[in-house]
């Protein structure tokens, strides 16, 4: 068992009753299975963008096994037409066994433009979005409920030395940002152009909006428990009370 766990970009959020789901990787086949007996069986799906290590656990998710189910993805760096081809195309032969139109429950797609703020049924819950740096584009989110906010900011490559506006815009203030702290600062400048950040420059973004703590997250696959852990004390020390995400990790705001 790894203690920082080995699952792909999955988070939950839960506003009063409702859950809303950030990105479909992996870890939406262990949420699934722990939602499958809630009342809600409509849940909507922000989805950063169309990469595979954000979309395989699509398929898995349990809720979608029941009649009256609704997987309502929503989708910023290109229509909600396109991202059901992407889904369709992944979950078909011969890639996939079946169709999606095997599950008793149903997906439906919603587009939107990076930058639009999105309604939801629930007028409580407010969404805003911005367009990310990342090859084929992506989008980040920031959810507002009952005076408390969340962002969501993976899949985003900074330029050394430089904040990125559009980014601490929508965090502005936020109480928790999750943020792409993919490479350490001597890989990420070998990998310009690959899309994704460090902690360091996590921590100057966040620090520069006011934001209150921040979340490592979309770790670099061949990291280990014990570099993750050693990477884990400098961010503390940088920002207290920031940490690297760990599989299962609860935080209530
Ligand atoms: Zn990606
Ligand atoms: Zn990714």
């Amino acid at each position: 068992m790894f203690a920082y766990g080995g699952n792909t970009a999955c988070v939950e959020v839960r506003c009063g009753d409702e859950v809303i789901i950030l990105d479909g990787g992996s870890g939406l086949m262990p949420l699934g299975r722990s939602l499958v007996s809630l009342e809600q069986e409509d849940f909507n799906l922000f989805l950063t963008h169309s990469h595979a290590d954000h979309l395989c656990g699509l398929m898995f998710f349990a809720p979608l096994f029941k009649n009256s189910a609704t997987l309502r993805i929503w989708a910023g760096h290109i229509d909600g037409e396109t991202v059901k081809s992407h889904i369709d195309k992944m979950v078909s032969p011969p890639l996939f066994p079946v169709t999606t139109e095997v599950f008793p429950g149903r997906f439906e797609y919603r587009g939107f433009k990076a930058g639009d703020a999105l309604q939801l049924e629930n007028e409580e819950i407010k969404v805003s979005t911005c367009k990310l740096n990342h090859p084929g584009e992506a989008t980040g989110f920031r959810i507002d409920y009952h005076g408390r906010s969340f962002c969501y900011i993976t899949d985003t490559e900074h330029v050394a030395g430089e904040v990125d506006q559009t980014i601490a815009h929508l965090i502005k203030d936020s109480d928790l940002v999750i943020y792409d702290s993919c490479f350490t600062e001597e890989e990420f400048a070998e990998r310009i152009g690959w899309g994704h950040s460090t902690w360091n420059a996590g921590v100057e973004l966040c620090k520069s909006a006011g934001v209150k703590r921040m979340i490592a997250f979309h770790h670099e696959i061949t990291r280990t428990d014990r570099q993750l852990e050693a990477m884990d004390l400098l961010l503390d020390a940088a920002m207290p009370g920031s940490s690297f995400a760990r599989e299962g990790m609860t935080i209530e705001l």
